[in-house]
């Protein structure tokens, strides 16, 4: 079923009793040419484009809860291209390409919102290394763009520009990075696949990986065996549990990563705004709420709540920030998984074993990558090779020296 302005006209006449389910509840078939591992919003992406680019559908999806409920429904929404290195800033900069005609592309609202991005910086030495990166971003053909401080008063004047230790002396804006409704995301990526014949098969977990004389020949899960031609790891913050299924040691360690969220407020925040000194962004959701992060939690845990020396820290970032948020009343907070690699990059490869493949590593970062990482992943996956754009997310980096260190504004390491 397509959606369109008049089927909600023509549905809303006639009782909305015309409306299809978004996608089947398959069972799951004895074998798939692939098996993707994780319905987040990576899984999902990567079926689509399989099925939508190369004309693949013998494929499954499997998901140990349902789809939505891991990271793809918990994060902060923000989508930006601003990153730095030559492997990192075009594969972003391609995944804002696709947001940006994504909604089209699969027919559904995902509420794509390019309301824009502004990192503030406090210090001449940072103006120069901000520069030093909207250069790189205009470079791979992304916007950038320098504001001084009155540019930045002229958009937001109640931030605590003149604070005693951290001034506010100027910004970096993306106009065309924002935000986006992150579980329509899933949902939407999901609908497209499944009309194309991909299987999503929700509460069906993988407890094992298969191989044979070095090959993956398939996986155990909580609802049977299955076999498959080839099997794509995409579980985010659980991939160092999976990838041992199948004896492999990855550069990867799991820490959560906490969101909060304030009650409803007049229009305040136009666009994202991060903090240059703390570990703080913010940005205000369309129905008020103040939508805001910081920095991981500073041990590895697989739970999805974090502890208050984190929230503590958020809270302080937000205060200097902007005073007033005291102001306002905290409504909900949670946390999510995050696997975090060693130098702040994901990884979209093939392993050791063949027929087995992994993405992951995505940090506190994997939103916005949604769309880059599926079309790559689904190109390694259908032709072999690694897609020309994320040829840098490689596994074996860390052997070869080829770190991809994103300082920027990447994840950092040695925080952690
Ligand atoms: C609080 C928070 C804020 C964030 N903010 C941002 C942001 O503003 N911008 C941004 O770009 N990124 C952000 N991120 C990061 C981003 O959410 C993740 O990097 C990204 O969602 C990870 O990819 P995914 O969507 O595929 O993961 P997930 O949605 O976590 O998908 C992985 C799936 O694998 C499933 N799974 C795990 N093990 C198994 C198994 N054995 N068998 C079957 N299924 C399994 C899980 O249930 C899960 O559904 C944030 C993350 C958090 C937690």
């Amino acid at each position: 079923m397509r959606y369109s302005a008049l089927k909600v006209l023509t549905q809303g006449l006639t009782g909305n009793k015309g409306w299809k389910r978004v996608w089947r509840d398959p069972e799951p078939k004895a074998e798939y040419d692939i098996i993707i591992i994780g319905g987040g919003g990576h899984g999902l992406a990567t079926a689509y484009y399989l099925a939508k680019e190369y004309g693949l559908s013998n494929i499954a999806v499997l998901e140990k809860g349902w789809i939505g409920g891991g990271n793809v429904g918990r994060n902060t929404t923000i989508i930006r291209s601003n990153y730095l290195l030559p492997g990192n800033q075009p594969f972003y900069e391609l995944s804002m390409k696709l947001w940006e005609g994504l909604e089209q592309d699969f027919n559904y609202n995902a509420m794509v919102s390019q309301r824009g991005i502004l990192n503030l910086f406090h210090s001449d030495a940072q103006r120069d290394a901000f520069s030093r990166r909207g250069n790189a971003m205009l470079l791979s053909g992304a916007d950038a763009e320098m504001l001084d401080q009155n540019g930045v008063r002229a958009m937001y004047p109640f931030l605590n520009f003149d604070d005693a230790r951290f001034p506010i002396k100027g910004g970096l804006l993306q106009k065309r990075a924002g935000t986006v409704r992150h579980d329509a995301v899933a949902w939407g990526f999901a609908r497209g696949a499944d009309m194309r014949g991909v299987d999503i098969i929700q509460n069906c977990e993988v407890t094992d990986i298969t191989t044979k004389n070095g090959v993956c020949i398939g996986v155990e899960t909580s609802r049977g065996v299955i076999k498959a031609k080839k099997v794509a790891s995409c579980v985010a913050g659980s991939s160092n549990r999976l990838m041992a299924m199948a004896g492999l040691r990855l550069p990867i360690e799991t820490h959560v990563l906490q969101a909060f969220v304030t009650e409803g407020l007049k229009p305040l925040l136009s666009g994202v705004v991060t903090f240059g000194v703390g570990h703080f962004y913010i940005s205000q959701s369309d129905k008020g709420g103040l939508v805001f992060g910081g920095n991981i939690d500073g041990y590895n845990t697989y739970a999805q709540r974090g502890n208050l020396p984190v929230v503590e820290d958020v809270c302080e970032g937000g205060m200097s920030l902007m005073p007033m948020i005291g102001r306002a009343r905290v409504l909900r907070m949670w946390g999510g998984q995050m696997d975090m690699s060693m130098d702040g990059s994901p990884f979209i490869d093939k392993t050791s074993i063949e027929g087995l493949y992994f993405n992951g590593g995505w940090c506190y970062g994997g939103f916005k990558a949604t769309p880059a990482s599926g079309w790559c992943y689904a190109h390694l996956l259908a032709t072999g090779a690694p897609h020309p754009t994320a040829t840098a997310f490689r596994l074996d980096r860390f052997k070869h020296g080829k770190m991809l260190d994103e300082k920027g504004v990447g994840a950092q390491p040695n925080l952690q």
